[in-house]
């Protein structure tokens, strides 16, 4: 098997829901500090992966809020070791590989931003696009997953990486937030780069009125990905 064969079997076996990966030169317009080869100078390619949250918890918050945190933690640590693996994998094949965890989109308070960013990653890769609630949508999951990345010296072959729109423009999400953080959209957003939330009301909500508790309303409300809910799937 070629070695994106062995990535798509891996990622199969590892349960994530859906993988892509793109050259690193595809990310000359990040900002400098966020390319890939800011994090590893001989980058090739880049590969990013989605892991689908459950619905229980989602569905029903705010009330589950603690089981939506456990329900977090635990799709992190699952994309963790996943982006260890798929690491471990290329290096094996002879390709240095760097893994991108899950919380690096959490970084620090004020930011909420990191060193890599998974979502334009995402896009970049084909996985999806950007809803209004600035999150990334996918399909047959909508907001309900979480991202890892690896970058890797391998070159690896992209695929039609050209990301569909799943976004309706419902303003669900924009409704159901608390902080008022997805107000003032209009004219800022793009599905292909999404916009810059009210990051301050947002990271309030979060770490001083909920006490640091994840929110999740965002995601819930996306009829995106309830839609599958009921399918099984
Ligand atoms: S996480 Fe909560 S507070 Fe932040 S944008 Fe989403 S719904 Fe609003
Ligand atoms: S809730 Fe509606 S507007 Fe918001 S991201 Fe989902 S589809 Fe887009």
């Amino acid at each position: 098997m070629d070695i994106n064969s062995d990535l798509k079997y891996m990622a199969m076996s590892l349960g994530l829901h859906a993988i892509g990966w793109a050259p690193a030169e595809a990310y000359r317009g990040a900002p400098e500090g966020h390319r890939p080869q800011d994090i590893l100078p001989e980058a090739k390619s880049v590969a990013t992966f989605a892991y689908r949250l459950n619905n229980g918890a989602l569905d029903n918050l705010p009330a589950a809020r603690n089981q939506y945190m456990l329900e977090f933690a635990a799709a992190n640590q699952i994309l963790s070791q996943a982006a260890h693996k798929i690491a471990r994998l290329l290096e094996s094949r002879g390709f240095i590989s760097v893994g991108i965890g899950p919380e690096a989109d959490i970084g620090d308070y004020s930011r909420l931003k990191g060193d890599f960013s998974h979502k334009h990653s995402a896009v970049i890769c084909g996985l999806g696009s950007f809803g209004i609630n600035n999150l990334l949508l996918v399909d047959r999951a909508g907001a309900r997953v979480r991202l890892a990345s690896v970058i890797t010296c391998a070159e690896l072959k992209p695929g039609d990486n050209t990301a569909a729109d799943y976004c309706t423009r419902c303003g669900e999400c924009v409704s159901r937030c608390p902080s008022g953080a997805l107000e003032e959209w209009e004219g800022k957003y793009s599905p292909q780069t999404g916009w810059v939330i009210n990051k301050e009301k947002c990271a309030h909500y979060m770490f001083v009125a909920s006490a640091g508790k994840r929110c999740g309303l965002c995601v819930a409300a996306c009829p995106a990905g309830r839609r599958e809910a009921g399918s099984g799937k």
